[in-house]
């Protein structure tokens, strides 16, 4: 049987031979940089309505976004060598999730680095899933690509209140990956510091919450530990598409 070749130039062996004046030499096709790239994005995850988000094509409403997006890139030049991961905190619809894909992305394209995406209500759901007697997969299944890659995004962090016993199991991967120096980007829409009336005001509604309220003194003390918070600020774009699109 015979499979269809791939690449013409390799033969799909991922390899080509060049002479130069030292005899033959050994290099990587192009199409294996591509494989890599296509292998590494499957295993990120990306959401399908996140799988376009690109640095290039994120929309800059207000100064900090602006001053977001160059946080982003920052990181991505400098990986690995920063000692923190980032976390982006801001109303709905600025663009956090857009973000730290983006940065996933590049770090895969840029430097072939193993990144998962993961929602933090799923990632709740299915550690107590797990527990369940009739679970067809293990804790240590569905934790493994969440201890262990080199860049987590850990998205909406904060947007389900977790029980006491799984609040230790997050609290426990996340140490976990402090410990071990890999890098976490967190995404959250819970206001950060109760001291802003300002933007307190300007963004949410007196009733919400904070981040402290919804993951606990403990893991918010963490997080600043192993992230630079970038606050963003500004309207709702998706709102604001929605709304522009009535006008016509
Ligand atoms: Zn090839």
């Amino acid at each position: 049987m015979t499979e269809k070749i791939g690449c013409q130039v390799c033969q799909d062996t991922g390899w080509v031979v060049e002479q130069t004046e030292k005899g033959p030499v050994a290099r990587r096709c192009k199409c294996f940089d591509e494989k890599q790239f296509q292998l590494l994005l499957r295993q990120a995850r990306i959401p399908k309505r996140y799988e376009d988000c690109t640095l290039e094509n994120y929309e800059i409403h207000h100064p900090s976004q602006g001053d977001a997006l160059k946080i982003s890139k920052k990181f991505v030049k400098n990986f690995p060598a920063q000692d923190v991961g980032l976390l982006y905190i801001g109303p709905c619809g600025v663009g956090k999730t857009h973000l730290a894909v983006a940065v996933i992305r590049e770090l895969i394209l840029q430097k072939g680095a193993y990144c998962v995406f993961c929602d933090f209500r799923e990632l709740i759901r299915d550690i107590q899933n797990s527990y369940t007697p009739d679970s067809e997969v293990s804790e240590t299944e569905i934790l493994a690509p969440v201890f262990n890659c080199e860049v987590l995004v850990l998205d909406e962090l904060g947007a389900k209140r977790p029980t006491a016993w799984v609040e230790e199991t997050i609290f426990y991967i996340i140490n976990y990956r402090y410990n071990q120096k890999r890098m976490t980007i967190f995404t959250s829409n819970y206001l950060d510091i109760e001291e802003e009336p300002d933007r307190r005001e300007q963004y949410y509604k007196k009733a919400d919450e904070t981040l402290v309220d919804r993951i606990g003194v403990r893991l918010r003390s963490r997080l600043y530990e192993m992230c630079k918070v970038v606050n963003i600020a500004g309207e709702d774009y998706r709102k604001m598409a929605k709304q522009a699109s009535y006008r016509f």
